[in-house]
């Protein structure tokens, strides 16, 4: 694995680390990488993210800088702030936060103060931990409040968001926020029907898009916008640009408490080299072509869906309309668990994460779900046919685990090499362009 100049350098520096990184590199080209939230971000990403931008304190913001030297910097925040508003359609970007969760931190100081009740969708069905988790900043110095889906198996909701219940906990504690947007929901989110509750109740709508805003930007899922005051995102997950979070609102008010409260109430010195591998990744996704590719990722997540119904696996909520899944592992068998299916399937060369299902029995390390999701197989250009035969493989892999180490050795070994075979005819955008290993 020899190849670009970059490399070469850290190769001769230090072989050590080199050599990790190769051997990384050799597992993202050799693997089929199912975990929702993360994709392989461009070689012009990389470039962007690699760069000399690096090594320069620019806090403050552009125009207002507490450092000399920052007149480039100014440029390249001012370019990622803009493309990011052209592509998402609002007034205000902040390109700064370090991550998702940063972003809703920022955002929680800025419309909070600590004590502070919101509402959210809890962890386990779905949440992320930023939205209330115990040992999280979000549910140590603020009081989560928790709406549900509908479980129950008779209602033709089940699964999906019980917006009486939004309704109920909103009317019950009166939030200052309402959060939307979630880690493990494969439906649709109704904006404006979250806007009307908030409303009823005088909360702030914070949308977390996190997951689905490559979806968003390209038209592929209704937006936030006009409906969320505040809408948060990471840039690393659908929207396939380098990690990263973003923060988005029309209110001058709420944008300069958001500002403030992000630099410097969190942050200190913004990634400079991360802000402009984002403003590419927003170059990028203002193509035409990246509406095809999040078309692609969509139709991917539900043959891949259809699949594993067909082999008799149960997709909660009965199936997606994004570009994730959660699989229950106890319809095809009461004993398979999400841990054992995620260990079974690396072994295959198929990457997976356990993950609860709604109202799941099982703790968190256990679980009796998979996440499953599209966009990095859809960035490499796997099309349905490629999705349908990695739905068999999977059956392969967790039906021979179910009878024991022997037939999973077997199976594992020969979906692996399968895995390999196919991997190779679908080269990773960077292993192309040669930009790391
Ligand atoms: C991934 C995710 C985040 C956090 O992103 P990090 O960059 O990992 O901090 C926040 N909210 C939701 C809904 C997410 O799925």
């Amino acid at each position: 694995m020899s190849n670009s100049p970059e490399m070469d350098t850290l190769r001769a520096a230090d072989p050590e680390l080199a050599e990790l990184i190769a051997l990384e590199s050799e597992r993202q080209e050799s693997t089929i990488e199912l975990i929702a939230s993360e994709n392989h971000a461009s070689p012009a990403v990389m470039a962007a993210a690699g760069s000399v931008l690096t090594n320069k304190y620019a806090e403050g913001y552009p125009g207002r800088r507490y450092y000399g030297g920052c007149v480039h910097h100014d440029a390249i925040e001012q370019l990622a702030r803009d493309r990011a508003k052209q592509l998402f359609g609002c007034t205000f970007a902040n390109v700064q936060p370090h991550s998702g969760a940063q972003a809703n931190m920022a955002v929680f100081m800025a419309t909070m103060q600590p004590g502070d009740t919101f509402a959210s969708l809890i962890l386990k069905d779905g949440g992320h931990l930023s939205h209330g988790m115990k040992l999280n900043f979000s549910g140590t110095f603020f009081n989560p409040v928790h709406y549900a889906l509908h479980y129950d198996k008779a209602h033709p909701e089940h699964e999906r968001i019980d917006y009486d219940s939004v309704r109920a906990v909103c009317q019950k504690h009166k939030p200052k926020a309402l959060l939307c947007g979630y880690s493990a929901y494969p439906r649709v989110i109704d904006f404006a029907k979250f806007r009307e509750i908030a409303d009823e109740v005088g909360a702030l709508l914070i949308a977390d898009i996190a997951h689905i805003a490559g979806l968003v930007a390209a038209g592929e899922h209704p937006s936030p916008f006009p409906h969320a005051h505040v809408v948060t995102t990471t840039t690393h997950k659908s929207l396939r640009g380098p990690r990263g979070g973003l923060i988005m609102t029309n209110d001058e008010d709420l944008n300069k408490a958001i500002n403030r409260a992000l630099f410097p109430g969190v942050q200190g010195g913004p990634l400079m080299h991360i802000i402009a591998a984002k403003g590419v990744a927003f170059g990028e996704a203002l193509r035409p072509d990246f509406k095809l590719y999040q078309q692609q990722v969509v139709r991917n997540a539900q043959a891949l869906a259809a699949a594993l119904t067909g082999h008799g696996y149960r997709i909660t909520s009965g199936g997606t309309d994004n570009h994730l899944m959660l699989v229950d592992l106890t319809g095809r068998d009461a004993s398979l668990t999400g841990k054992d299916a995620e260990a079974w399937l690396e072994r295959a060369g198929i990457i997976t994460n356990k993950n609860g299902v709604p109202d799941d029995p099982r703790p968190p390390m256990t679980t009796s779900g998979l996440r499953l999701g599209s966009p990095a197989t859809t960035t490499r250009g796997f099309k349905e046919g490629e999705m349908t035969r990695i739905a068999a493989w999977i059956d392969r892999v967790l039906s021979a685990g179910l009878k024991g180490e022997g037939e999973l050795g077997e199976a594992a070994d020969q979906v692996r090499a399968e895995v390999r075979e196919l991997c190779a005819r679908f080269p990773l955008p960077c292993a192309e362009a040669r930009c790391h290993a």
